[in-house]
């Protein structure tokens, strides 16, 4: 194709003043300032520009571009501009703890604490008892020491800080005994023999990656120990011929040599989630209770709070941890500690708790009830996708995910949507794109709408995001583009 006939196309392209005359751009300056409108007209014509530059001669054929379909693209990208970018989605993946997507969505009583912290002042550091500074992290520690049977507690930023700044607390330059069966990777980023080592502390690693015995640990013992480390496997598992060191056993061979044992648990409970048909994760009761002096756990994950990390057990070791310099690095800021009290207060009451904490709420819903739920909403897609979509019910499992009960698929119910038309990829990039955005799985050409992970009071917005996302005629590339 000559240069000519390129130039032709070009010359096809409004000027950003035509584009900007039209009706739809001249309403919505009433919204939006008038350059940003013009950007975004200068920016989707330089892009048209550029198609027309690349295009291939069959691509070019009929090309027509009119400016209100340029005009109402572009306010399309004004109101995509102008959106928050980090924004709430409804998770249909059927995975709970997606820290993709924010881990752990929080208990209305946290988000209400939030808000009143958030637009308040607050006695963050302040006794209202003698009207002295205190510390930030008094105010929740009598309610985790309640509910933990922990003598003292501690909360930063995450998991990953709290086991790095006990770790350099109690044993920088000095060795740190574990399992080789437990050097755990977690989220790619997250290595217990990495943060060991920016800790300060030498990993000895003891017995084979299937079996650790205790003897394995005490001869690895001596006078350059500093502590004894477990670690909760708790995105993998190592199956058939196994064998792990009980905390107890672990306990009293460190109480020999004067020195901590320590557990990382990872997502730590604080109910028992066997009664609920769930495989049984470990809770910190039962660690502190079988004597572990410090032990670990995330905020975001099982325990459905705020991201942090809580330090829990023997206060010889946690006012050590105190003193560390790096706290202020990893202090945890009123947001986190607000929710983390409200949502802490909610496991007073286990049945509370069990209602109002949407994690597990959402591990322990019963599968009628999705069912029900499930028939409601594919009735309501099913009449209005008709021509687009076949809309069924499916059975497939639902994950925990976060890192936490790996193996546990749980019986889930999803609505499934197969277009008849079109390619379920490009449907669940539209789903993204929907407002709220909505994540689904994509399984053999068929979108999964798992509702395990979608909040109840969300199914509404569901079904009305999946109907604009889908009935939208035309994404809005396709928009102004007209072949
Ligand atoms: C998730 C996890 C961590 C990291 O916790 P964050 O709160 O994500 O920092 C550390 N250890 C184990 C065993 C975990 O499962």
């Amino acid at each position: 194709m000559s240069k000519n006939d390129r130039q032709d196309y070009l010359r096809l392209l409004p000027s950003v003043e035509r584009v900007l005359q039209e009706k739809i751009l001249q309403e919505s300056l009433a919204e939006f300032p008038r350059h940003l409108a013009a950007d975004a007209v200068r920016d989707l014509l330089a892009r048209k520009r550029m198609l027309i530059l690349n295009a291939v001669a069959e691509e070019l054929q009929g090309l027509k571009f009119s400016s209100a379909g340029l005009a109402k693209e572009a306010l399309i990208a004004i109101v995509e501009q102008t959106l928050p970018h980090l924004r709430p989605v409804i998770n249909a993946t059927g995975v709970i703890l997606h820290t993709n997507l924010g881990r752990s969505p929080l208990a209305p009583a946290a988000v209400q604490a939030l808000k009143e912290i958030g637009e308040s002042f607050s006695n963050l550091e302040l006794s209202l008892k003698t009207g002295r500074r205190s510390s930030r992290y008094e105010h929740i520690e009598s309610l985790l020491c309640y509910l933990t049977g922990a003598e003292a507690a501690l909360v930063v930023n995450n998991n990953a800080g709290a086991v790095f700044l006990s770790l350099n607390s109690l044993a920088a330059g000095r060795e740190v005994v574990v399992s080789r069966g437990e050097l755990v990777e977690v989220g790619g980023s997250f290595r217990i023999s990495e943060v060991m080592a920016s800790s300060g502390a030498r990993l000895i690693e003891v017995g084979a990656t299937n079996k650790c015995y205790l003897k394995d640990y005490r001869r690895a013992v001596n006078g350059q120990t500093a502590l004894l480390l477990k670690v909760h496997t708790s995105n993998y598992r190592i199956m058939g011929f196994t064998a792990a060191v009980p905390a107890r056993l672990l306990v009293k061979l460190a109480a020999e040599y004067n020195i901590p044992c320590m557990e990382d648990l990872g997502s730590g409970v604080l109910v028992d989630l066997s009664r609920f048909g769930l495989p049984r994760e470990p809770m910190v009761q039962e660690s502190i209770g079988a004597g572990v002096d410090l032990v670990t756990f995330s905020g975001d994950k099982l325990l459905g709070g705020p991201q942090a990390g809580i330090i829990a057990g023997k206060k010889k070791y946690l006012d050590r941890i105190r003193e560390n310099q790096l706290l202020r690095a990893l202090r945890v800021d009123k947001f986190t500690l607000a929710a983390l009290e409200a949502t802490l207060r909610l496991y007073c009451d286990e049945a509370k708790a069990m209602r109002q904490i949407p994690v597990l709420r959402m591990l322990t819903i019963s599968r009628d009830e999705l069912l029900k739920r499930a028939e409601r909403l594919s009735r309501l897609l099913a009449e209005q996708l008709a021509g687009c979509c076949q809309v069924t019910i499916s059975h497939e499992h639902a994950r925990v995910g976060g890192g936490a009960l790996p193996l546990t698929a749980i019986p889930s119910m999803q609505v499934c949507l197969e277009p008849l038309l079109q390619n379920a990829g490009l449907l669940a990039a539209k789903l993204r794109r929907a407002d709220p955005p909505v994540i689904v799985r994509v399984h053999k050409n068929k979108l999964l709408l798992d509702l395990r992970s979608v909040m109840e009071r969300q199914d509404e917005m569901l079904v009305k995001a999946v109907l604009r996302a889908l009935d939208a005629g035309g994404s809005p590339e396709e928009a102004g583009m007209e072949q």
